[in-house]
């Protein structure tokens, strides 16, 4: 089950990619897989998945120490809690969901020396919703947080990430997506290294992959539903 979704996922990403004229390798796919067993993590494993996602820092810190012998690159994508930020800097390669000065402060001073830089997204509130977490999609706001967050040593900002609305229809998820893309290029010509667009969820990846998504959290697809 889990080894056919993947490889249809892996192809479809293929077919969409060409279909927009871009490559399928400046496409990651990480595998969210919160609220599934390390056995889950395991099968996508071995068909070479390397990339894992999980919300929850204590569900992810058991599978991490159960699949410490696994190659895998692990992105933290959940809410943060400013008391753990140090596991969270000690334990994962990516962190999706940064929102403020303080928290990558934190991130950047508790990564360990020997470890490469904390690879790090900012979180975008894109449709501006209560009851999302998230940077308002502002972009002189934005620009002036990331160029302090672009100076602190142990991390590298590497872009941008949102978890949008459910919309109706593509046309009202590209116009999301859009604006991802124009935030991610403010940047960009304000001479900021960005080169990530994580956004794309099982329901809205065709959508992200048009808008130049690089990084897309797929877990219903691959996983099957949480329940
Ligand atoms: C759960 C989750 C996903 C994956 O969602 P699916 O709809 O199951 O693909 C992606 N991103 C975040 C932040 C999530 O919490």
């Amino acid at each position: 089950m889990i080894e056919q979704q993947l490889d249809s996922l892996y192809q479809h990403i293929h077919q969409v990619s060409e279909h927009n004229g871009r490559s399928a390798e400046e496409i990651t796919l990480v595998a969210v897989s919160k609220n599934h067993p390390v056995s889950a993590i395991r099968r996508a494993y071995a068909k070479g998945q390397r990339h894992f996602g999980e919300n929850y820092l204590n569900e992810a810190l058991d599978k991490q120490r159960q699949l410490s012998k696994l190659e895998i690159i692990w992105h933290y994508i959940g809410r943060i809690q400013s008391n753990k930020t140090r596991k969270m800097a000690e334990q994962f390669d990516w962190i999706h969901t940064v929102e403020s000065l303080r928290i990558a402060t934190r991130l950047s001073n508790q990564r360990p020396q020997d470890l490469p830089e904390l690879n790090v997204c900012l979180q975008i509130n894109i449709d501006e919703e209560d009851s999302k977490s998230g940077l308002p999609p502002d972009k002189e706001q934005l620009l002036s947080l990331a160029q302090e967050i672009h100076q602190l040593p142990q991390l590298c900002l590497r872009g941008l990430m949102c978890i949008p609305a459910l919309k109706a229809s593509v046309s009202e998820e590209i116009k999301t997506f859009s604006k991802m893309q124009a935030l991610q290029n403010h940047l960009k010509v304000h001479g900021i290294p960005v080169d990530t667009l994580s956004m794309g969820m099982t329901n809205d990846l065709d959508s992200a992959i048009r808008c130049g998504s690089t990084l897309l959290r797929v877990g219903t697809a691959i996983f099957g539903s949480r329940e």
